[in-house]
């Protein structure tokens, strides 16, 4: 039988085994994990809704109403009307013809790559595309061809050699470095070539766009710019689920055919009816989204001053590079002492040799929270240098 505890201490010997905290509360910048105090900078509930009051409001009135379960898949007899009013809301707020709920955006992502494509055709995925999307294109059985980074260039002379149904897949704003993609380029590209173009746009949802609609809605990209438009409901909406829009035909073929929809018990339609007030927050949220940027500005201008090594993003992720997997623990740790909590993120989910510190901001983050990382950040400067690593 396979070494398993072999497996585990080579992990714990190269800095990369995985722990979990226990987190106590609600979700708030100062939570409480593992019993102590801590004020985080690692969720992603961009605008602070997990833990707003009229969204636990609309869950506690709606569960009276539909009751705690999903009860059984949408097919058989889960679809509640709570489900179809938040796809009508979602489908109308990104100027979509329509919308389809799912309860994870990992789901979400699985289910549309692997209904889309299959055998024989080619997927075209961003090297830095999340986890769920990666799993999505192996599940699809279609050809994966990586692309570099944001290079339309070479995603364009791919595609130019491929023939056959080709769907190109990209984070809308990347999960770990927090850049933006390109995606006027990549519509006009797929547009060129004839490939369907699917934008997981899980970070940018509530986040960007005049009304928070997100990256595709910034740059004024229609339904026919981009054609899948993939959201999820557990970061800058604060509750849980995911949905995906774009036009009637392509939903109708994903109910009939995304394994992931259609196997799997409804969400609690409570939530969703949580989730329909979420979105009213959102769309009015405008306040929140500047302080948010104002938060994001400061700490650049702060982190950069410090001698800290970022990355070229305008969003509320900001990784601070650190290189190395334990000088990237030993700063999480050294904050943690400070009473700041923010998580290392090591490869696998980064490239080996690009350990970071992922600090997000939310809007329920003050002034006064960020001079208290700042200071964090001052007072372990030294733990970077001398290290070898590249500040
Ligand atoms: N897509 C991206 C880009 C993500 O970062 C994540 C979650 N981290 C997901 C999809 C998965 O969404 P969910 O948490 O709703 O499963």
């Amino acid at each position: 039988m396979r070494d398993f505890t072999a497996e585990l201490e080579q992990r714990k010997q190269a800095g990369l085994y995985r722990t979990r905290r226990h987190i106590s509360g609600p979700q708030q910048p100062v939570l409480t994990a593992d019993g102590q105090w801590l004020l985080s900078f690692c969720s992603n509930d961009y605008l602070g809704l997990a833990n707003h009051s009229s969204n636990i409001e609309a869950l506690r009135d709606a569960l009276p109403k539909t009751g705690l379960g999903g009860a059984a898949s949408h097919l058989v007899c889960g679809h509640h009307e709570a489900h179809h009013l938040l796809e009508e809301r979602l489908a109308a707020f990104t100027g979509r013809s329509s919308a389809l709920f799912f309860s994870t955006g990992y789901m979400a992502n699985l289910g549309v790559i692997s209904a889309l494509v299959g055998r024989g055709d080619t997927v075209f995925s961003d090297r830095l595309n999340h986890a769920s999307i990666i799993d999505g294109c192996i599940l699809s059985r279609a050809k994966v061809r990586r692309y570099g980074h944001g290079d339309v260039g070479s995603l364009a002379a791919m595609l130019a050699e491929t023939s056959g149904h080709k769907l190109v897949v990209t984070d809308g704003v990347f999960s770990m470095d927090g850049d933006v993609a390109p995606l006027r380029e990549l519509a006009a590209v797929c547009r060129e070539h004839g490939a369907l173009l699917v934008v997981d746009d899980a970070h940018g949802f509530g986040v960007l766009g005049p009304r928070g609609q997100g990256s595709v809605a910034e740059l004024g990209l229609s339904e026919e710019d981009v054609p899948v438009l993939i959201g999820t409901l557990g970061k800058a909406a604060g509750t849980s689920g995911a949905f995906v829009a774009g036009p009637e035909v392509l939903m109708d073929y994903l109910v009939q055919k995304a394994r992931t929809y259609i196997y799997t018990t409804a969400m609690p339609p409570a939530l969703a009816f949580a989730t329909l007030n979420s979105i009213d927050l959102i769309e009015r949220g405008s306040e929140r989204r500047s302080h948010l940027q104002s938060l994001i500005d400061r700490f650049r201008q702060d982190a950069i001053a410090l001698g800290y090594s970022l990355m070229p993003s305008r969003t509320p992720i900001q990784p601070i590079m650190v290189g190395d997997n334990w000088a990237a623990l030993a700063l999480s740790q050294a904050l943690e002492e400070r009473g700041l909590l923010v998580t290392a993120i090591r490869p696998p989910t980064v490239p080996a040799g690009e350990a970071r510190l992922r600090v997000t901001f939310s809007a329920a983050h003050s002034h006064e929270d960020l001079d208290i990382l700042m200071q964090g950040l001052a007072d372990c400067r030294h733990l970077l240098v001398g290290e070898g690593v590249a500040v």
